[in-house]
C-alpha cells in the first residue's frame, strides 16, 4: 500500500514528538507500505512567525502578502528537516522535500493559495529508493516561483492533495484528538467520536468552524475519492473515516455542531434597490479573494434595500475599503460592521429527509435567551449568527438538545 501520513503541529510539537512520528512512519514502512509524510510547523510556530511579521508591519498592502508567505513557509521547512533526521537516527531512510521541490504549483493568492498541480515524480523516486518521503505541508509555489501558503490549517490540504496525486491507498491525518467529534471535544465535554462521516457533512463541519480538517482538504478528498482517516498521534485507536455517504447515515438527524468566531458582519444601509447593485458590491470582494458567506437582503424603504453579509474577520478592513470604493456615494454611517459575532451551525445529512430541525434549533436557543442575528440554511445545515459571547453556550445546548452528547457516566 501507499500510505500518506499527515502530522499536525502538536504531533511534531517537540523533539520527543518528532521522534515519535519517526517511529510511527518507520513502523508503517516495515509493515510493507510505501510511506509519504506531510508535516506542519511545530505547534505555535506559524503564529510566532506571523506575529514577528506583524510587529514589523501590521498592515502590509496586498502586494506585500507575498512576504508573509516567505516567512510563514519556513515553519514547515524546519520540521521536514527534523523529521527526516529523526527517521535516519531511528534506523530508517528519508528525504525531505519543500513544496517547490515536488512542484506543488498553486495560484498566486498569497496566504490563501489554491493547489493547481502536483508532480509526484520526485516522491516516487525517493520511495523507489526505499526512503520515506517527508514533504512540507502548507506551502507551494506559483507559476513564477514565488513561495505561497495555503491558508491556516493548509497542511491538511497538502496531505490530501498529495494522496490524490499519488493515488495513495489512504491519507491518515494525525492530530491531537481521536478523530472527528460531534462537536469540538475541547469545548463540549460530552462530544462523541464519529466513526464514519460523509464527505458532505465533513465539508460543512469544516467550513463552519471545525478546524480538525481544512475545508479544501475535504473538497480534494471528495473530488478524488481519497480515503481520509482522522486519528490521534498519541495512541493507536481507530479514528474517524471520511467516506461517501452511506444509507444509514440518514437516520441520524444531526451529526455535528460547530462554531466559527472568525467572521465579521457588514451591513450596508439603504443601497439602491436596482439590478446590478449586488454585483457591483460583491465583484471587487471576489476579485480580492474575499469569501463572502451569509448574505441577507431586506427592503428598507421604497427603492432602497439593506444588505447584510459576513466575511472572514481578517478581511473586514479591506472589505470596507473595497465597498467605499465601489459605492463612493454611500454615506459614512451607511456601512456598519460588527466583529463581535459567532456563527453556530448544526449539520447532518438526515436533515434532507426530516422537517423541523430549523424550528428545533431556534427553540433550543430561545430557551437559553440567545438572540439570533442572522440565519442561513442549506440542505444539510442550519447556521445562525449570535453574539460572540454566546458561542460556546449555543454549541453546548444545541449539541445536547439534539441528543448528540454521550450518556452521563
Ligand atoms: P493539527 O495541528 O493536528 O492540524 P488542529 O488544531 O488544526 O490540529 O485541529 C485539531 C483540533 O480541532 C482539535 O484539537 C479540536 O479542538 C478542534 N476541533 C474543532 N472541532 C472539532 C471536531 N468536530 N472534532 C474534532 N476536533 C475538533
Ligand atoms: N502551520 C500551518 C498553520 O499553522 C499549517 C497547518 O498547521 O496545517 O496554519
Ligand atoms: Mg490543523
Amino acid at each position: 500500500m501507499l500510505v500518506v501520513q499527515k502530522f499536525g503541529g502538536t504531533s511534531v510539537g517537540s523533539v520527543e514528538r518528532i521522534r515519535e512520528v519517526a517511529r510511527r512512519c518507520i513502523a508503517t514502512q516495515k509493515a510493507g507500505n510505501d510511506v509519504v509524510v506531510i508535516v506542519s510547523a511545530m505547534s505555535g510556530e506559524t503564529n510566532r512567525l506571523l506575529g514577528l511579521a506583524k510587529q514589523v508591519n501590521d498592515d502590509p498592502p496586498p502586494e506585500y502578502e507575498r512576504e508573509l508567505d516567505v516567512i510563514a513557509a519556513t515553519g514547515e521547512q524546519v520540521t521536514v528537516g527534523l523529521v527526516s533526521l529523526a527517521i535516519q537516527k531511528a534506523g530508517g531512510q528519508a528525504q525531505s522535500f519543500l513544496g517547490s521541490q515536488v512542484r506543488i504549483v498553486t495560484d498566486s493568492a498569497f496566504t490563501r493559495a489554491r493547489i493547481q498541480s502536483i508532480d509526484g515524480q520526485k516522491i516516487h523516486d525517493a520511495l523507489k529508493q526505499g526512503k520515506i518521503a517527508v514533504v512540507a505541508g502548507f506551502q507551494g509555489t506559483d507559476a513564477d516561483g514565488n513561495i505561497t501558503t495555503l491558508g491556516r490549517g493548509g497542511s491538511d490540504t497538502s496531505g490530501v492533495a498529495i494522496a490524490a496525486a499519488l493515488k495513495a491507498d489512504v491519507c491518515e491525518i494525525y492530530t491531537d484528538v481521536d478523530g472527528v467529534y460531534t462537536s469540538d471535544p475541547n469545548v463540549v465535554p460530552s462530544a462523541r467520536k464519529i466513526d464514519r462521516i460523509s464527505y458532505e457533512e465533513m465539508l460543512e463541519l469544516a467550513s463552519l468552524g471545525a478546524k480538525v480538517l481544512q475545508i479544501r482538504s475535504v473538497e480534494f478528498g471528495m473530488k478524488y475519492g481519497v480515503k481520509i482517516h482522522v486519528r490521534s498521534s498519541f495512541n493507536n485507536n481507530e479514528g474517524t473515516w471520511v467516506v461517501p455517504e452511506e444509507k444509514q447515515m440518514e437516520s441520524v438527524l444531526v451529526s455535528g455542531v460547530a462554531a466559527d468566531k472568525n467572521e465579521a458582519k457588514v451591513t450596508l444601509i439603504g443601497v439602491p434597490d436596482k439590478p446590478g447593485t449586488a454585483a457591483k458590491i460583491f465583484q471587487p470582494l471576489s476579485g480580492a479573494s474575499i469569501v463572502v458567506d451569509m448574505i441577507i437582503q431586506n427592503i428598507s424603504e421604497a427603492g432602497r434595500t439593506d444588505l447584510t453579509f459576513t466575511v472572514p474577520r481578517a478581511d473586514l478592513k479591506r472589505t470596507v475599503e473595497l465597498i467605499r470604493r465601489a459605492l463612493p456615494d454611500m454615506a459614512e454611517q451607511g456601512i456598519k460592521t460588527d466583529d463581535n459575532i459567532a456563527k453556530v451551525s448544526v449539520v447532518g445529512v438526515g436533515m434532507r429527509s426530516h422537517a423541523g430541525v430549523a424550528l428545533r434549533t431556534f427553540e433550543i436557543l430561545a430557551e437559553e435567551g440567545i438572540n439570533i442575528l442572522m440565519i442561513s440554511t442549506s440542505e444539510i445545515k442550519i447556521s445562525v449568527v449570535v453574539e460572540a459571547k454566546y458561542a460556546e453556550l449555543a454549541v453546548r445546548v444545541l449539541h445536547d438538545g439534539f441528543g448528540l452528547g454521550k450518556a452521563p457516566a
